[in-house]
């Protein structure tokens, strides 16, 4: 080999180191490795790239339990308004044990939007009677056939024996409204019918004792009196027989006294509104 040769073959020799030594600590200074990556660039990657996934839709919110609103579900129809079907015959019988009752002639609502009032099978319910002890509404409910069996279910085996066991009197006088009312709900201009325009609902205020105690929802409720924990204790057993239970801590609209009907809620009509 010449010496110009030999010249060529080192120059070629310290080129190629370079460019190694250079690319292999990422430095993209070198002369020469420009030279050498023009004439032998990189490989390209040879795996196709896979198409990128979307993220989450621009117009979905994420939802999480208990904290947010559920989305909303597409609006039903606004169902018909209940109607009662008045029979065309007084009711003949309605058999309620216990029960100082009288069959009513028959209920309807007028025209307009009171035509949906009414009571299928109406009966006046003056009291109710356990052994020689009887306890009385001021004046007979007008209240169905069907709501005076649970309400005299309720009065009979939770309301009356609960005063004995706390005051070792028995009851004399259940406080309450008439029963029917021919209105819609908290007695507002409009809105859904309320039980009482069907004979499902009573209102009950107080509950006098043979022995002269009174014992009232708007002054006892709440207290941790005897007044107070029998109170607890019906409210509760009512919400075991009636569907809707309503006293002082519902609303204001029933610090005196407890609602209690026996309307459907929900599709099997088994939810129990007790408040
Ligand atoms: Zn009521």
């Amino acid at each position: 080999m010449t010496g110009a040769g030999c010249s060529i073959m080192y120059l070629a020799v310290m080129v190629v180191s370079e460019c190694v030594i250079m690319r292999i600590v990422g430095s993209v200074s070198c002369f020469f490795c420009g030279l050498v990556l023009i004439v032998h660039p990189a490989p390209a990657a040879s795996d196709p790239v896979p198409d990128a996934k979307p993220l989450v839709a621009q117009d979905s919110e994420p939802f999480v339990e208990g904290v947010d609103t559920p989305p909303a579900k597409p609006s039903l129809p606004a169902p018909a308004e209940e109607t009662v079907e008045i029979p065309p015959e007084p009711l003949t019988e309605c058999d309620v044990p216990g029960a100082l009752i009288k069959l009513a002639d028959p209920v309807a609502g007028k025209s307009g939007s009171d035509a949906a009032c009414g009571i299928a099978e109406p009966v006046r319910l003056n009291g109710v009677v356990v052994g020689t002890a009887a306890a009385k509404f001021p004046s007979p409910v007008t209240v169905s056939c069907r709501f005076a069996k649970t309400l005299t279910k309720w009065l009979r085996d939770d309301v009356l024996p609960a005063a004995e066991e706390q005051f070792g009197s028995p009851v004399s006088v259940l406080a309450s409204g008439p029963g029917y009312q021919c209105r819609r709900r908290n007695n507002l201009p409009d809105g859904k019918l309320s039980e009482h325009a069907l004979g499902m609902a009573i209102d009950i205020s107080h509950i006098e004792l043979d022995d002269g105690s009174r014992i009232s929802i708007e002054d006892d409720w709440g207290a941790e009196t005897k007044k107070g924990r029998f109170l607890k204790e019906i409210h509760t057993s009512a919400c075991e027989r009636f569907t809707t239970v309503l006293g002082p801590d519902a609303d204001s609209s029933h610090r005196s006294h407890f609602h209690l009907d026996i309307g459907c809620h929900g599709k099997a009509c088994t939810y129990v509104i007790c408040q």
